[in-house]
């Protein structure tokens, strides 16, 4: 299986980066391939207190950390930077920075595999924390530590199960404002364990008693899963626009540490 590290490293055009040849197979500590003897291995000493990552590093051995040629580019200040909230496969990247952004991914995902990331805090390692999406059916999000998946048809179904809800509710009387039953969707990881994220509105719950398709459409929703959930928060409150396509990486090079 392709690495994101690697996928996003070709689609970036960004060249694998130059170390000294291993003596022996190691595992990456950070995109956690092994990597065979003869591949270019750098041992890494980060600067203690200003790597917040270490949870998501694959223990070296004895404490030895190593980065492979794939994951080497991505530690350099611009790249990281502008790899905070993008998808990539390997034609191109694309923005993912704005909510519109993100609405548009997910309806017209580009052609895998790609990898998918948006960051949640100031700077965040991302790429070589990622899973790589092999279907459009079935997609990752790397949103900060937490890897979503969501199943596409069933978040398209989805769309149009809350669509109903809403409009169901309007003609019973219920204040609808939003284009679905619950009392909150949450974009942003940081809520997603907020108690009204996915949560029912009381008054859709109580009309459901007496009317079968809402009280069927309202199960529905609650089965779906925390990346279903947040792919839903932007398809029923956002607009779509496509982003144009980022800048391929070249004018980064010249400022790689790498
Ligand atoms: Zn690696």
């Amino acid at each position: 299986m392709e690495s994101a590290s690697h996928l996003a490293r070709l689609g970036l055009k960004l060249p694998p980066g130059e170390a000294p040849s291993a003596a022996e197979a190691y595992v990456c500590s950070a995109c956690q391939t092994t990597q065979a003897a003869g591949r270019p291995r750098k041992d890494w000493k980060p600067k203690p207190y200003s790597f917040t990552d270490w949870l998501a590093l694959r223990p070296g051995v004895q404490g030895r950390l190593s980065l492979c040629a794939d994951c080497l580019p991505f530690f350099s200040m611009p790249v990281l930077l502008a790899t905070q909230s993008l998808v990539v496969n390997r034609e191109g990247a694309w923005s993912l920075s704005k909510d519109a952004h993100r609405a548009w991914f997910l309806t017209t995902p580009p052609a895998p595999p790609f990898v998918a990331m948006i960051g949640d805090a100031t700077m965040q390692h991302l790429v070589w924390r990622a899973r790589v999406s092999y279907s459009r059916e079935l997609i990752a999000v790397q949103i900060g530590r937490s890897s979503l998946l969501i199943d596409r048809p069933w978040m398209l179904e989805a769309v149009q199960w809350a669509r109903r809800a809403a409009e169901i509710g309007r003609a019973l009387g219920l204040r609808v404002v939003s284009q679905h039953p619950f009392q909150r969707l949450s974009r942003h990881r940081n809520d997603l364990s907020d108690v009204a994220h996915g949560s029912m509105r009381a008054d859709y719950l109580a009309c459901a008693s007496d009317h079968p398709e809402l009280r069927d459409l309202l199960a529905r929703l609650q089965q779906l899963g925390t990346g279903e959930l947040w792919a839903l928060a932007h398809l029923t409150k956002r607009k779509q626009e496509a982003p144009s396509a980022l800048p391929i990486a070249r004018p980064w090079l010249e400022s790689c540490d790498v």
